[in-house]
């Protein structure tokens, strides 16, 4: 399935964090080392950042393979940021092709990737779809189901829980409900969080920073992530708890 990476750290380019590193997220589009479901990630590609003195990011999305995209090499050359969400994607059958199911999703400050699949898409939604408000429904960014744990999310954070609280909660509620690989990412530009549900997760720490991966580049050091683990990242630490089953949360 996907790949998708997010950064905290001292200004770089996007290049650098994307593009440049030997096995990173570019050649991660074609060529995966650690992928264990799909073989290539083709089916569109996405970078969310943030730029100085803005709190909300910028988004660059397309439809086609990132490979495919010449101009993104400019636009990644030249735009330098201190944190980014960015994702290479292997659409799940049956969801939207479109660059709209592309992530990183956001709303306001956040940005979000999933990585994996909610098994129940579409027909066995049900009691997970019902404890959104029909609004938020009809608002999903895309026909995915990664838009659907984004929406759980989304309406979590929006009701004031922190992004750990409301990440782990998300994935105990979807996995209570359904079959799955539920490995996400969630920044505001100043912390990361992530979840290893299903799927390979690594960070990496940085001379200043900290990057978070579904699989190392050839460049850094890397830590494994255990599977079913919370991370929580500053540019400073980086935090794993377990998620236990108890936090399972069918409300
Ligand atoms: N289910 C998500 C999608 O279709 C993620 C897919 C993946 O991890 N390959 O975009």
């Amino acid at each position: 399935m996907c790949r998708h990476l997010a950064y905290l750290g001292a200004e770089t380019s996007i290049h650098r964090l994307v593009v440049a590193p030997r096995h990173g997220l570019y050649e991660q589009s074609w060529a995966p080392r650690r992928q264990q479901h799909g073989t290539v990630n083709a089916d569109g590609f996405g970078v969310g950042w943030y730029a100085e003195g803005d709190p909300v990011p910028a988004r660059y999305r397309r439809a086609v393979p990132i490979w495919a995209d010449p101009s993104f090499a400019d636009v990644a050359r030249v735009t330098r940021t201190t944190a980014l969400l960015a994702a290479v994607r292997s659409a799940t059958p049956g969801t939207g092709q479109g660059e709209d199911a592309a992530a990183p999703y956001t709303d306001g400050i956040h940005l979000f990737s999933h990585n994996g699949r909610l098994d129940a898409w579409p027909e066995g939604l049900g009691a997970l779809a019902a404890t959104l408000p029909p609004a938020d429904l009809l608002a999903l960014e895309a026909r995915c189901d990664s838009a659907v744990l984004w929406a759980l999310l989304r309406r979590r954070l929006a009701d004031g829980e922190t992004a750990d609280r409301a990440a782990a909660a998300v994935v105990a509620q979807a996995a209570a409900h359904s079959q799955g690989r539920y490995n996400i990412l969630v920044t505001d530009g100043r912390t990361i969080t992530a979840t290893a549900y299903g799927d390979t997760l690594f960070y990496g720490k940085l001379p200043g920073g900290v990057v978070i991966a579904s699989e190392p580049d050839a460049d850094g050091a890397w830590t494994e992530v255990p599977d079913r683990t919370l991370v929580t990242a500053t540019r400073e630490a980086v935090h794993l708890h377990p998620i236990p089953h108890a936090m399972a949360d069918r409300s």
